[in-house]
């Protein structure tokens, strides 16, 4: 059976996986293969300061331990690599280009410390998950378009005032998220000359015809500044899956941090990733 699914799995290499990235991998692969798709491996290495190679390779290995398999990949190929991220600056590049020859982006002097500062006024939204940027602060229209590299500066995306971005999720139903009260403009590339992760991921979904993103619910923000970004680029957004994020038995979220549970760890204590995947735990807020 051929089909036009094609999912993708993409961790980013700060540190060796947990058990909640590899029930979410999981779930990716088990939806590309029930669609009889393609599952593809992206390794979103772009932060000099924080991926490691030697997490890159813990990613590829500790999944492959797991269970897990993909068609297209750093390690075996494809036709839409390449698939570090590392290596496809110059897309990102056109992209950059793109925006702000459009306007849709502008340089920006604050740093995150700036913003979380402001964010703390008297009238800052305090369920944001994230520090509104300032309205205030964004420059006029059309400030840095003629700015020939994104060098030295933080770009960030214009949010549009009095808009709802809207989605139906898979699993979740209708999402709704308003601009500027549950997200402010958002970096889009950093000064120190990496571009940032929403427009990262979106450019690279695009170019590797990704029709369906399966990715945790602690992101389900970041889908909605990336349906924007979608539209301002020309592109089709995908569908969308989020996934439960998986607690421990205190109720706190897994996180890298949480050394104790690496998937590294995990087996090197002997475990089985089938005896795993069939765990209580593997099983905590999944809907089936
Ligand atoms: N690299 C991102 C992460 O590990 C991917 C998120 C996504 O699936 O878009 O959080």
């Amino acid at each position: 059976m051929s089909s036009t699914y094609r999912g993708r799995i993409a961790p980013t290499p700060t540190g060796y996986l947990h058990l909640g990235h590899a029930r979410t991998f999981w779930i990716a692969m088990e939806r590309a293969k029930e669609a009889g798709g393609q599952l593809i491996f992206r390794d979103e290495d772009l932060d000099p300061q924080r991926c490691k190679q030697e997490f890159s390779q813990g990613a590829i290995e500790d999944l492959r331990w797991f269970g897990c398999d993909w068609q297209e990949g750093p390690d075996v190929g494809g036709s839409v690599g390449p698939y570090r991220q590392s290596e496809r600056l110059t897309t990102f590049m056109t992209a950059w280009e793109q925006l702000k020859d459009s306007g849709y982006i502008y340089p920006c002097e604050k740093s995150r410390k700036d913003v979380a500062r402001a964010a703390q006024a008297p009238h800052a939204d305090e369920e944001a998950s994230e520090p509104i940027y300032p309205e205030s602060w964004r420059p006029p229209f059309g400030h840095g378009k003629d700015a020939q590299s994104p060098k030295d500066s933080n770009w960030r995306f214009r949010v549009p005032e009095d808009r709802t971005i809207e989605f139906d999720d898979i699993r979740l139903g209708p999402c709704a998220f308003d601009c500027l009260r549950d997200f402010g403009d958002f970096l889009v590339w950093r000064r120190d000359g990496v571009p940032a992760y929403e427009l990262a991921v979106v450019v690279d979904d695009a170019a590797m015809q990704i029709s369906e993103v399966v990715r945790g619910e602690d992101l389900l923000i970041s889908t909605a500044r990336q349906i924007l970004l979608y539209e301002a680029l020309g592109l089709q957004p995908p569908q969308f899956y989020h996934t439960p994020l998986l607690c421990d038995t205190s109720g706190q979220r897994l996180a890298k941090r949480n050394r104790s549970l690496t998937l590294r760890e995990l087996r090197e204590a002997g475990h089985q990733a089938e005896d795993l995947r069939t765990s209580e735990d593997w099983w905590s807020g999944l809907d089936d």
